[in-house]
């Protein structure tokens, strides 16, 4: 495959508009850039494109870089910000403007809109009808005497034809009159002044100036390409190569959009699947690994065998039970230790972990290495150490064993047995003091097993009992559980 229409090394762009928190269509974007430049040990560039000053958002900014940093896709260099770049932009308007490729129209809003209705009441496409296209220097004289403000728009000939070979979809054709007319390039201002450049324009103009090989971008930007690719041609650039990737579909095949809820990367964060987990469900959102590989990898790991022919062209359906099943995949491959670190700062928001023996490393990490093989989200990392930091309620099945024959003669007895808290207790004593219980109170194992469970986790489900006794008495946690449970049953 062609890497760069040029030969020159890969480089390569995510550029992001600030309007927003950072969307899992924009980040799955970045996801193959990265990939495309990291495979071919090339740069990936970040452009903040804040032009549209009533949405942009600092705060924005700063939520697409944490999201970015947090899954891993770093970025070279600063990133450009679209903002400051403004001369450049106004002095290619004015270039187009001097070599006859753009104009001034001043049709106003007003005649705009009556135009497009009468387009829509003929059943036309609305496209501008490239009425001002060549005014005599006489008529535009009238028009600002008559103190109308112009846009500025750039010449697009309905014969052209645009074609490129677009490394995802391969050969495409584009027609000039299919591209609604003559573009706009700048909003409307006096007829001295050039207004805000808008978008085709300022992307041409800044991926150009980031000397960009390929534009990896989602195919909802095929009509922009075949629009900048005339104004590279007018501007006499050399244009990059263009890669135009799948949606991302809702479970009803229509594009993915916020009404499916959960669509930000902070939100996905915030539910508890770690980055690796949603950066891989991300890669697979679109491409195919290569036979043998397996749906589960690093984003290094697809780094290596990434390429544009393994993308598909079909959209691509969200599908929440494999991005599940990789969360889980991730969490249970962690070594107690990365878990711990994920987990605590979640525990200690709630207040948990913070003093006595609940806040030593080696019994988180032996929590940790509990939990870590039952979780499918980080949060459920949280969910299941509540009972290991606070003495849980039971719940109505926990109530009903607590009630159960047997149950308070068998608790009883294992409390009088049991060690203080700072004595050394194994799985071999813990064995032996519950076969003692059982003879006590004269009941069967299974009965006192499962009020034991009861007592200390208030449920009848959790993990290995006897791991959960052993690390609640290390806090000094089982004997209250017991007493708590003793008086609930008596
Ligand atoms: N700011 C544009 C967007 O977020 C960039 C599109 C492009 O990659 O050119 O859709």
């Amino acid at each position: 495959m062609p890497v760069a229409a040029t030969g020159a090394a890969v480089r390569v762009r995510l550029a992001p508009s600030p309007t927003g928190t950072l969307h899992i269509g924009t980040a799955r974007t970045a996801v193959f850039n990265w990939l495309f430049a990291r495979r071919h040990g090339g740069q990936f560039l970040l452009r903040i494109e804040d032009t549209d000053r009533e949405r942009s958002k600092p705060e924005y900014t700063t939520n697409i870089l944490d999201g970015l940093q947090w899954l891993g896709l770093t970025w070279d260099g600063d990133p450009v910000i679209q903002s400051e770049r403004i001369a450049a932009h106004r002095a290619t308007i004015q270039a187009l403007l001097d070599s006859g490729h753009a104009y001034r129209c001043y049709a106003s809003e007003a005649e705009l809109t009556a135009m497009r209705e009468r387009q829509a009441a003929e059943n036309r496409a609305p496209r501008y009808d490239n009425r001002h296209r060549d005014l005599s220097p006489e008529q535009e004289q009238a028009f600002i005497a008559e103190g109308r403000e112009a846009t500025i728009r750039f010449r697009i000939d309905d014969d052209a034809l645009i074609t490129w070979t677009d490394l995802v979809r391969g050969e495409m054709r584009w027609a000039g009159s299919d591209l609604g007319g003559d573009m706009v390039i700048a909003r409307r201002a006096p007829s001295d002044q050039i207004g805000d450049p808008l978008y085709n324009l300022v992307v041409v103009v800044d991926d150009a100036a980031m000397a960009i090989t390929h534009v990896i971008r989602g195919e909802d930007h095929i009509a922009n390409t075949a629009k900048q690719l005339l104004l590279y041609q007018a501007l006499g650039l050399p244009a990059p190569m263009f890669a135009h990737t799948p949606l991302i579909l809702n479970q009803e095949g229509r594009k993915l959009s916020k009404r499916d809820g959960v669509t930000s990367v902070s939100d996905f964060r915030a539910m508890g699947y770690t980055a690796e987990a949603l950066a891989n469900y991300m890669t697979l959102l679109g491409w195919s690994p290569p036979e043998g590989m397996g749906e589960r990898f690093t984003l290094a790991e697809a780094a290596a065998v990434f390429d544009f022919e393994r993308v598909n062209r079909a959209g691509a359906r969200f599908d929440w039970d494999k991005l599940n099943w990789l969360n889980g995949q991730v969490l249970h491959g962690l070594d107690p230790e990365t878990l711990r670190q994920q987990l605590l700062p979640l525990w200690q928001e709630r207040g948990w972990a913070t003093s006595g023996p609940a806040a030593e490393l080696d019994w988180q990490r032996d929590l940790c290495a509990l939990l870590g093989p039952s979780l499918t989200l980080l949060a459920d990392g949280v969910a299941q150490a509540e009972p290991f930091f606070s003495v849980p309620s039971a719940d109505e099945a926990a109530l009903q064993q607590l009630a159960s024959p047997g149950a308070r003669e068998g608790l009883a007895a294992l409390s009088e047995r049991l060690p203080a808290s700072d004595q050394p207790f194994s799985a071999e004593q813990a064995q032996a003091l519950l076969s003692e219980a059982v003879a006590a109170a004269g009941i069967k194992k299974g009965v006192l097993m499962k009020s034991l469970r009861a007592a200390l986790l208030g449920s009848l489900q959790g993990p290995d009992l006897l791991t959960t006794w052993l690390l609640l008495h290390r806090c000094g946690g089982d004997r209250p559980r017991l007493e708590r449970a003793l008086a609930a049953a008596a």
